[in-house]
């Protein structure tokens, strides 16, 4: 009999996707032994409507000319197809119906998002969906007792990783990017170039 699949999602706004992203999804595709990890651009984030986002095509592209070159990385269109706010668990559910019971999945978060797991809309209900897998990220400290206990009274599974830190974030990079400080060696070159073509993150109307 075939074994089963394992299938890691990356969620994200990814705005921009940056190397943080990338070493986390690669880190839990190796210990995790997954078959392949999907990025998941996020459409409208539920929980980040007080700042405006990037439009999502540009986050998708920018999201696919990050990954192109892993044959083990894709990318999803699911979330900034769908109408509305992005609800994970709507994601999840879509996700389990399209790959069936043979493919487990797993969803990777870093450790700052894993807190939030507990907030989401029906958070209870990924159990038996999903597992989850946390990374740690420089400045979230990944077993704060009261955030774990939360997490496992809601009957969910999470695995904790180590990813070599990087002390990148997206909101850092758009602020770089505003006051025209480099983002070099903080996320792909290809990226850098998109951001650059599209006149992304320059202030207002960008
Ligand atoms: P923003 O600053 O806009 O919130 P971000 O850098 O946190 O952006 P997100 O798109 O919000 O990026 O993050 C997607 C996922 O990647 C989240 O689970 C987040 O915790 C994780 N992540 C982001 N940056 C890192 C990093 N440097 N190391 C590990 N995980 C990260
Ligand atoms: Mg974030």
């Amino acid at each position: 009999m075939r074994k089963k699949s394992r299938l890691g999602i990356m969620g994200g706004t990814f705005d921009p996707i940056h190397f943080g992203h990338l070493v986390t999804a690669e880190e839990a595709l190796v210990q995790f032994n997954l078959d392949k990890v999907l990025f998941m651009p996020t459409g409208q984030p539920a929980r980040k409507t007080n700042r405006s986002v990037a439009p999502s095509e540009h986050r998708y592209l920018m999201t696919v000319v990050a990954t192109a070159s892993n044959p083990d990385f894709e990318v999803s269109r699911m979330e900034i197809d769908r109408p509305g706010l992005t609800y994970t668990i709507d994601t999840m559910r879509e996700l389990r119906d399209q790959f069936g019971p043979r493919t487990d999945l797993y969803f990777i978060t870093g450790a700052d998002a894993v807190w939030e797991i507990v907030s989401w809309k029906d958070a209870q209900d990924f159990q038996g969906l999903c597992k989850f897998i946390a990374a740690t990220r420089p400045g979230y400290d990944l077993h704060e007792p009261l955030a774990v206990e939360q997490i496992e009274s809601k009957g969910l599974h999470v695995d904790y990783i180590e990813v070599p830190a990087l002390a990148i974030s997206s909101t850092g990079i758009r602020q770089r990017v505003l006051g025209r400080r480099p983002v070099r060696y903080l996320l792909p070159e290809s990226v850098a170039a998109y951001i650059e073509k599209y006149g992304l993150y320059r202030g207002e109307g960008s």
